[in-house]
């Protein structure tokens, strides 16, 4: 399949002929649709087949033969590794077409999209691919008439839900550790991002990938996401979205299956700057990164910015100037940092949060403006507000937009406790001089990744996920990842 470069995507946009539909062996083709609009301008860039629950119904049914048959599963790993890689090299082909699909589907920069987004996307596939043929079983040490193999097998049909923050991303964390353990994977993408995640299984295809290993059904959550949740014959469902739509998917399989569920949910992160750290340029950098990357669209947005009372009036200085190179525009030009929110929907939630946030009385100290002159995309100035207390709403709910919310503190107890004073517990990160302070704080923060002195998720090598309400079940990314697509048996030999 040709490649096409960045250009040629954003004129198919232009003309409304972007597509992406139902990848199902054998399926019925989707009678209707679901128009797909770019919130760079909120204009029609094509469309999205609008799948039913007979649909899934039809992708579930080609999943289990696959598994069943072995085409997948059962080829040797050597030979799956070889397809993997076909797969990640004909992507690092369409690695520019891929980035302009995300940029124009979700607004992101697509500077973001070329630098991180794609190239993490393809160490993803990379990273699972080479691990193939390195994951294998124990021998428990048991009595000598007897030996123990403990085994791990794919768990089955493997249901894929994404949310539409990072799309091309979120699609490699799943499918990658999914399909190199053997299972039959069925993705469902969000609908407002399913671009970039039908133009990768294409590449698959064209790989070797069999298409009823791999396969997706396009639509709206409450159909397509529900009946996925819902269906007898699906072994387990990794989700990366909202908490309130994943605790659905503990009640779709408690309704139905007992399928495993493995959630990646919400997160309302803190940062913490203590009074011994050193306000420098890479600080400022870092903080402003994790308040607002991807428009703060991000499920570990430090969006909790919690500073000793010593250091607070020099810091939000620094900050409010560094904001100067976080240039709002069009997401298609090169040095553009912050593109619009997500859908119109959403830009209203987080003009609401703005509102209520002055309500409540906190002081706004830079940005709060919307639109400002972006034609009409749905666009919000990055904004900081100080003396932000924890009885406020800002503190508590995750607002996926780019505003960060400010508290001091006079002691360390005083910090940990205030990081800890969330629902959720997805990410933190802190900055200190003070080995044994930081070494104290890692250990007491509630969080699943902890940074000291920067702001990072981690890499592909590292798990990610959440303690409390951020997530459930297990881990993306490392080995830990494989953990959720697998069985666990154990093969008792009498001798
Ligand atoms: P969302 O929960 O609205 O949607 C996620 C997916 O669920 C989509 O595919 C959607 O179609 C589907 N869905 C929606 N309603 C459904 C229903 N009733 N039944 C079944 N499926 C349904 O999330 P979103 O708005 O796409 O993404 C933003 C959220 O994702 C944020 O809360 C963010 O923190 C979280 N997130 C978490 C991580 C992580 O790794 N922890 C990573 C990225 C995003």
């Amino acid at each position: 399949m040709a490649t096409k470069n960045k250009e040629a995507i954003f004129e198919s946009a232009k003309q409304g002929v972007l597509y992406a539909g139902n990848l199902i062996v054998g399926a019925d083709p989707c009678q209707s649709a679901i128009v797909n609009t770019t919130p760079i301008d909120n204009s029609v860039i094509g469309k999205i087949d609008d799948a039913s629950e007979n649909h899934v119904n039809q992708a579930v049914t080609s999943a289990r033969a696959c598994f069943n048959n072995g085409t997948w599963k059962d080829k040797h790993p050597a030979e799956r590794k070889k397809i993997m890689q076909a797969w990640s090299n004909l992507m690092k082909e369409h690695a520019e077409e891929l980035a302009a699909l995300d940029c124009i589907d979700a607004g992101k920069p697509i500077s973001e999209c070329i630098n991180t987004d794609i190239p993490a996307t393809l160490d993803t596939f990379d990273w699972y691919a080479e691990a193939i043929d390195k994951v294998f079983g124990k021998v428990a040490p048991t009595d000598n008439n007897v030996v123990s193999w403990i085994v791990k097998e794919p768990i089955g049909v493997v249901g894929a839900v994404l949310p539409w923050n990072f799309p091309a991303q979120m699609f490699a964390w799943k499918v990658a550790p999914a399909l190199i353990m053997g299972n039959s994977v069925i993705v469902k993408p969000a609908e407002l991002t399913s671009l970039s995640a039908y133009r990768m299984i294409e590449l698959a295809y064209e790989a070797g990938v069999p298409q009823d290993a791999l396969q997706m059904v396009c639509g709206r959550g409450e159909v397509v996401g529900a009946a996925i949740g819902k269906h007898m014959d699906i072994d387990m469902v990794s989700f990366t979205g909202s908490t309130e739509v994943g605790r659905l998917f503990l009640q779709y399989s408690a309704q139905s299956n007992l399928k495993e569920i493995v959630l990646e949910c919400g997160g309302k992160s803190p940062q913490i700057v203590f009074e011994d750290a050193v306000i420098d340029e890479n600080m400022i950098n870092n903080i402003l990164s994790a308040a607002f990357w991807n428009m703060s669209e991000n499920c570990s947005c430090g969006s909790r910015l919690l500073v000793h009372s010593s250091k607070k009036q020099l810091l939000l200085e620094k900050l409010v100037a560094g904001l100067s190179d976080w240039k709002m525009g069009d997401p298609r030009q090169d040095n553009v940092a912050l593109g619009p929110m997500i859908e119109q929907a959403h830009f209203e939630k987080v003009v609401r949060y703005l509102e209520i946030t002055k309500s409540e009385g906190a002081s706004l100290v830079a940005g709060g403006n919307i639109h400002i002159g972006m034609g009409s995309g749905w666009y919000i100035e990055p904004t900081i507000f100080d003396n932000v207390t924890a009885d406020m709403t800002l503190f508590k709910e995750e607002i996926f937009g780019p505003i960060l919310a400010v508290t001091t503190f006079d002691s360390d107890d005083e910090a940990i406790r205030l990081a800890n004073d969330s629902s959720y517990g997805l990410a933190a990160s802190f900055y200190t001089q003070n080995l044994k302070r930081a070494l104290n704080v890692a250990s007491q923060i509630q969080a699943g990744t902890v940074s000291i002195n920067g702001f990072s998720e981690g890499d592909i090598t590292t798990p990610f996920g959440g303690y409390k309400q951020s997530g459930f079940g297990g881990r993306d990314n490392g080995l830990e990842a494989l953990e959720q697509y697998c069985q666990t048996k154990t093969i008792w030999t009498i001798s």
